[in-house]
């Protein structure tokens, strides 16, 4: 990729970083300013489940940070832009919709495919288990 386009990408991942970082920030401001609030048990169990979802939340931010960083990392040791499966470029557009994929379009929908197949396959294992243990389970059918 042309070095003036990897420098957008880069600034563009800096900036979802920052976005993201601020986030991050309003999170724990909140989670701290709850803890001084008098509240009655019920309150206090809503509380605990709202900080479970933040906490759900921050813990993908955080991932997505971690990604975001090895994208600027790729970026600067110039394997950014490439599929890690075949080693062929990436589309922009692509690039563009999903900056810190690591997979070109073709070896994406691969994967899908395989993840597909196999999760259809669990399926049928579960199916066939279940039928299985029906016949063992009296299903005899009922005499005359
Ligand atoms: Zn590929």
């Amino acid at each position: 990729m042309e070095t003036n386009r990897l420098k957008l990408f880069r600034e563009l991942l800096q900036q979802e970083i920052a976005e993201l970082l601020k986030e991050q920030m309003k999170t724990v401001s909140v989670m701290s300013s709850d803890n001084e609030r008098v509240i009655d048990l019920n309150d206090q169990a809503s509380v605990e489940v709202e900080k479970n979802y933040e906490l759900r939340i921050r813990d993908r931010e955080r991932r997505l940070i971690m990604k975001m960083k090895e994208a600027i990392q790729r970026i600067d040791n110039g394997t950014y832009g490439i599929c890690d499966d075949c080693g062929n470029e990436i589309s922009e557009k692509r690039l563009m919709a999903r900056p810190v994929t690591t997979q070109c379009i073709n070896c994406k929908t691969e994967q899908e495919k395989r993840e597909k197949v196999r999760s259809i396959k669990n399926r049928r294992f579960l199916q066939y288990g279940y039928q299985e243990s029906l016949k063992k389970d009296g299903g005899q059918p009922p005499h005359g």
